[in-house]
């Protein structure tokens, strides 16, 4: 299964996306994972993306094609994955469109969880993460049992230095501008699907799941 995870910032694409893994054993592609990743490893990739997420801007488009055109031609990929936080431009969705059928493979479904802008800071803002394994939890909709520690693996939470009102009002300022219009794209092909992102996170799962069980692989 070729997934496409979609929606605003905070929607709850991770949190998804993480639960999907578990179920289909296809990776998660999440090209804001892969940034961060390169920015605690201080490559060339790394201080390229900072200053833009610091910003709350998207990382230019050629930047971000590239690492998920190498993404997917891994072999991990051959039997499917979850895109979470790519396409974010038409530009990126016209390169993926190419890329894929470089690899012989098109999109199954895309996902798009939808969540009103009016809930959205307060999930970034309340958004915490694990350092150790990377699981997300939320301050008041999905704490943990002792606070500051993750329930997986007992690692140290920390939040995202983007992760503050100001920078979410510019990335969700981005996102009308700029990911918005995909909405568009995607429903003329017919394998669009929205579903109600304000649901509590197991419904939101088993809604996701009921999608894509009627769905042809
Ligand atoms: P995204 O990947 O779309 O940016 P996340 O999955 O990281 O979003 O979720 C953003 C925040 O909202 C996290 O703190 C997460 O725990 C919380 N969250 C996710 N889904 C829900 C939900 N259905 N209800 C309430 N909070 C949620
Ligand atoms: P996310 O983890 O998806 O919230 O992304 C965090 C930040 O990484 C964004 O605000 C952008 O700066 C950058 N980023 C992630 N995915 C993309 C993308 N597809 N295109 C451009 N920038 C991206």
């Amino acid at each position: 299964m070729q997934l496409l995870m979609m929606g605003p910032p905070g929607a709850g694409k991770g949190t998804q996306a993480a639960k999907l893994v578990k179920k289909f054993s296809i990776p998660q592609i999440s090209t804001g994972d892969m940034f961060r990743a390169a920015v605690k490893e201080g490559t060339e990739l790394g201080k390229a993306a900072k200053a833009c997420m610091d910003a709350g801007k998207l990382v230019p488009d050629e930047v971000t094609i590239g690492i998920v055109r190498e993404r997917l031609a891994k072999d991990d990929c051959k039997n499917g994955f979850i895109l979470d936080g790519f396409p974010r431009t038409v530009e990126q969705a016209d390169a993926l469109k190419k890329i894929l059928a470089e690899l012989g493979m098109k999109l199954t479904q895309v996902l798009n969880i939808h969540v009103p802008a009016e809930d959205l800071i307060e999930r970034a803002v309340g958004r915490r993460i694990c350092k150790n394994c990377g699981a997300t939890y939320h301050v008041k909709f999905h704490p943990t049992k002792v606070a500051g520690t993750c329930d997986d693996c007992g690692g140290e939470l920390y939040q995202r230095g983007d992760d503050n009102e100001a920078t979410m009002k510019k990335r969700l300022s981005v996102y009308e501008a700029s990911t918005r219009p995909l909405i568009d794209y995607y429903k003329g092909a017919g394998i669009y699907t929205e579903i109600d992102g304000r649901q509590a996170i197991d419904k939101v799962t088993e809604d996701l799941v009921s999608v894509l069980s009627s769905v042809k692989d």
